[in-house]
This record gives structure tokens, sequence and C-alpha cells, in this order.
């Protein structure tokens, strides 16, 4: 598989579905082999994106591929890749519904009588930490034990999964969750 020029596919395909921008969000994939990681470029409209833009960082976190510069977001990825050795694929986005938990600094504690909560169960909110540095994933390990999904305090939201397709996936299907429960509690 050309692992760069799936990450350049799948970015378009989170901004076409309005889940990143070109300032906003970012996505990377390992290769568990060798340890690199490919991942976004920073400010780039991830609708144009070339597979040759696509940063490639070794597994000591040095830059050896790729025309753009590496998202700031660079730890946060490895941390979630540290955290979960089963998984191939890291997502980092602002959908709305679930930051605003994030900017809340709270935990999105999904309904246990839904059909997600056995995916999901309580999204866990990161403490706060700068973007762009170690303190932005404290706890990580933690939250995503057997979860796809943690919030970053004040920021956004992490997911993780098996490839690109199944990261998007799952925090679509939480972002739509969060959005339910927000109309649910209109009801209320
Ligand atoms: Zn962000």
């Amino acid at each position: 598989m050309n692992v760069a020029a799936e990450v350049a596919k799948f970015s378009r395909i989170a901004e076409e579905k309005g889940l990143v921008t070109s300032l906003e969000g970012n996505l990377s994939m390992i290769d568990r082999e060798t340890g690199s990681i490919c991942i976004t470029p920073s400010h780039k409209s991830k609708l144009l994106l070339t597979e040759e833009q696509i940063c490639v960082v070794n597994a000591a976190g040095e830059q050896i591929g790729g025309t753009g510069k590496k998202s700031s977001e660079y730890f946060l990825h490895e941390a979630a890749y540290k955290a979960r050795p089963d998984i191939g694929a890291v997502f980092h986005c602002h959908s709305p519904y679930l930051t605003a938990y994030a900017l809340a600094y709270r935990d999105f504690v999904t309904p246990e009588d839904s059909f997600l909560h056995q995916i999901f169960g309580t999204i866990t909110c990161l403490p706060y930490g700068a973007h762009g540095t170690h303190a932005i994933h404290q706890g990580i390990e933690e939250a995503l034990k057997g979860r796809p999904v943690a919030l970053l305090a004040g920021h956004g939201v992490v997911c993780v999964g098996e490839d690109l397709e199944d990261a998007i996936g799952l925090l679509e299907a939480a972002e739509n969750f969060a959005r339910t429960v927000y109309l649910k509690n209109q009801l209320d």
C-alpha cells in the first residue's frame, strides 16, 4: 500500500465531509514494521494535498520525507500510537458537538441504554495541554483503553482506528451521537 497516497486521499475525504479545514485537523497512518508515521502537513488545504506533500517521520521523530512541514500535532499522534499498539491510523479534528464538551472540560458520558454506548462508553476529556506540546496527550493511554475517542480540553477530539476509513467513521459516529444527545436534551 502507498501510505502517503492513502493519507492524502482520506484527508480530502475528511475535508469534503466538513470535518477538517486547511488550518484545523490532521490525519496519520503508521507503518508498524518500521515505526514510521505518515502525517498531513501544517496549513495546507486537505482537499488539494498530494502524496508528495505528506510528511514521513521516522521512529526517532525526524522528518525523512514529504515537502510539507509535519503537523504541529505530531506528538499527539505519536502518543496515540504508543497508547494503542493495535491501531494503524489517527484522526484529530475539532468537530463542533464533541469539541463543545472539550471546551467545557467535560467528559461525554454516552447514555448507557443507547446503541453506541458499547463502542464509546464515556469519552474522556484529557487535561488541558498547550497545542503542539507533549502536555496535550497527558492521560491518553487510560482514555483510549478499549475506546477509540478522547477529548482534548479546550481544543478538540482525537480518534484512533485500524485505518483511516475506520477512524473517520468512528469519529463521525461519535460526533453524530453528541449532536443527537444535544437535540434530545432540547426535548427534556
Ligand atoms: Zn487541533
